[in-house]
């Protein structure tokens, strides 16, 4: 609704001043992503590769996943498409994958750790991204979820160099991760910090449960912090990388988890030095918007509100304050 009224998304984000935001989209497959290249997105933040392969008992083939990897590609031509590996377990559990007996799924085998119960799911996902990526002009980069340590890291960046992947990163979902960014992006090009499990992991409240949505809420001081602490970590990977590291994005921070489709949170995240934005396609001509109606130096102000706020509520409050645009 709030995306009607401010119109249609154009395709290019900036802020007042100028400054680029890339505004990418969260897809599940083909035809999602065909729906986001309509609605204007530059390319996609996440493709939640379980999404394809929900219904089924058996793995995928290398050539099934290639093919169904390849008609994302196909959407964005000329754009970026950040391929997750599977994030099989806990709410998004595969019936080949997840061990449904497990007592404490979120903190159980998933994501990256399915590596450690099925070794060579992840490599032969692997080889299925990079025989679609042949002949595809996109821009490929492939991202691991649940990472906990730089050492997991290294060991996806070295299962993609092994299958010919270039720009190999990983997702900022546990809080281990956005404190030790520094080291995590000394191993790996990219950070994507997916706020929805950042937050269920912070706050030890299970994303899932209603009666803990206030909990589960990313304007918490706690998850903002560690949006901060990701942002300073590649800061210092970025400058220790000399001009060659901070090519063409590397060592960025995107954010791909629900906080990015609030537009309000999503200046805050501009504000804090987070380089791309990624969300459901519909919540993009609202976050352009807002984000378009303020500087950079405003930006920065409100996040600076925000973090100051004691409380989830009143961070949202006091940021919303600062835009009229949300009047
Ligand atoms: C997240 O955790 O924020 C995220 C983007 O991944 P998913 O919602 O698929 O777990
Ligand atoms: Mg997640």
């Amino acid at each position: 609704e709030q995306a009607r009224s401010l119109g249609a998304y154009n395709g290019t984000c900036t802020t007042s001043d100028g400054h680029r935001v890339p505004l990418l989209a969260n897809v599940g497959g083909g035809s999602d992503a065909r729906k986001a290249a309509e609605a204007g997105a530059e390319g996609v933040g996440l493709l939640r590769t379980e999404f394809c392969f929900l219904d089924r008992d058996t793995e995928p083939t290398v050539a099934e996943q290639s093919a169904a990897y390849r008609e994302v590609f196909d959407a964005f031509p000329h754009g970026k498409v950040v391929v997750r590996t599977l994030d099989a377990g806990a709410d998004k559990p595969l019936p080949f994958l997840t061990d449904a007996t497990e007592p404490n799924p979120a903190l159980g085998v998933r994501g990256y750790r399915t590596e450690l119960v099925t070794p060579g799911v992840v490599d032969r996902q692997l080889k299925a991204i990079a025989e679609a990526s042949d002949g595809a002009t996109t821009d490929i980069w492939v991202m691991a979820p649940m990472i906990s340590t730089a050492e997991e890291a290294r060991r996806f960046a070295e299962s993609c160099a092994a299958a010919g992947l270039q720009t190999p990163g990983v997702m900022v979902e546990v809080p281990s991760a956005a404190l030790t960014a520094r080291t995590i992006l000394q191993r790996v090009d990219f950070v994507s910090i997916g706020t929805n499990d950042l937050t269920q992991y912070v706050m030890a409240a299970d994303r899932q449960l209603g009666p803990l949505a206030a909990l589960n809420d990313p304007w918490q001081p706690a998850v903002l912090q560690l949006i901060r602490s990701t942002v300073a970590g590649a800061g210092a990977a970025r400058s220790e990388a000399g001009p060659d590291g901070a090519d063409a994005g590397r060592k960025s921070v995107g954010v791909c988890g629900e906080a990015a489709a609030d537009p309000a949170l999503a200046v805050v995240l501009v504000g804090l030095g987070v380089d791309s934005l990624s969300m459901s396609s519909r919540a993009l001509a609202a976050v352009a918007a807002v984000i378009g109606s303020v500087s950079t130096a405003e930006a920065r102000e409100l996040a600076e509100r925000a973090l100051a706020a004691p409380t989830a509520l009143e961070a949202r409050a006091a940021v919303r304050a600062g835009l009229p645009i949300l009047e």
